[in-house]
């Protein structure tokens, strides 16, 4: 029988981890976080070798003998079919980032959409988000596949754990498969809220002193990108003023600036 939820940890035997990531192919699709062939799940099985989705394959539509191990060259050791051609850029994280055991690529539509308008989902506009990830940075385009595209992410890899691709898509990763499944969630549902706050016309920022409480909580769950995160890494009411070089002025200072304009203009001519 299909497995058809997922324990928390990664210690798990391999048989485990293949049936775990064809059921996060089924979730992806289900979710419509990925049509077609698109996306591409992989985890640690141990310290030289990747267990991944192979390229050409409907996500929701896997069997557990369809995946492929690899090195982490990329060099195929096991499986029938070739892996992803996405797979340098899950190599280019677990690389990077030896705490990272699980990773998930997909291009769910609204935060895909963010990242094809080349803007960062980085408002501290939900308190959750800023504890779950701080902020979502857009690395730059570059052709999926090719070494440009790692070397474009590399960068972010080591501040974040979730990045927009721009032009492309969402990675995600974590400690398990369950966190970098959950990121990619998370970060499609913060989407469609900063979607809507947008369509309202309206965001309120959460101020720069309740982001450093925030930050100081993530920090104590022991998360390791917390404290490495840019200026306007979320952007909070704070900095948003100051970029925007905001004043605030009473409706009696404004009236006299007014005069005093009027008053100029009439001396002048
Ligand atoms: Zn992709």
């Amino acid at each position: 029988m299909a497995l058809d939820s997922i324990a928390p940890g990664h210690i798990k035997s391999e048989d485990l981890h293949r049936q775990e990531i064809c059921l996060v192919g089924r979730w992806l699709y289900a979710r419509h976080f990925v049509a077609s062939t698109d996306g591409n799940v992989s985890v640690r099985l141990d310290s030289g070798r990747i267990l991944t989705t192979p390229t050409a394959i409907g996500k929701g539509m896997m069997a557990p003998d369809d995946l492929v191990i690899t090195d982490l060259k990329g060099n195929r050791l096991s499986g029938r079919r070739a892996a992803s051609t996405e797979l340098e850029m899950h190599l280019l994280i677990y690389r990077r980032r030896p705490d990272i055991q699980a990773i998930c690529h997909a291009h769910p539509p609204i935060a895909t959409g963010y990242a094809a308008a080349g803007i960062p989902l980085n408002k501290a506009i939900l308190s959750e988000l800023v504890l779950a990830l701080g902020c979502i940075p857009v690395a730059p385009y570059a052709t999926p596949g090719t070494p440009e595209l790692s070397q474009r992410m590399e960068p972010l890899v080591q501040h974040y754990d979730a990045i927009l691709m721009a032009n492309h898509g969402v990675v995600t990763y974590g400690a398990d498969l369950l966190t970098a499944f959950f990121r990619m969630e998370t970060v499609e549902h913060f989407a469609q809220v900063s979607l809507v706050t947008e369509l309202l016309g309206k965001q309120t920022l959460l101020s720069g002193g309740d982001v450093e409480k925030l930050l100081t909580a993530r920090a104590r769950y022991g998360t390791t990108t917390a404290s490495q995160m840019g200026p306007l890494c979320p952007e909070t009411s704070d900095t948003a003023d100051a970029r925007q070089a905001r004043v605030t002025v009473t409706r009696e200072q404004l009236e006299a600036l007014i005069e005093e304009a009027v008053r100029k203009d009439r001396a002048m001519r």
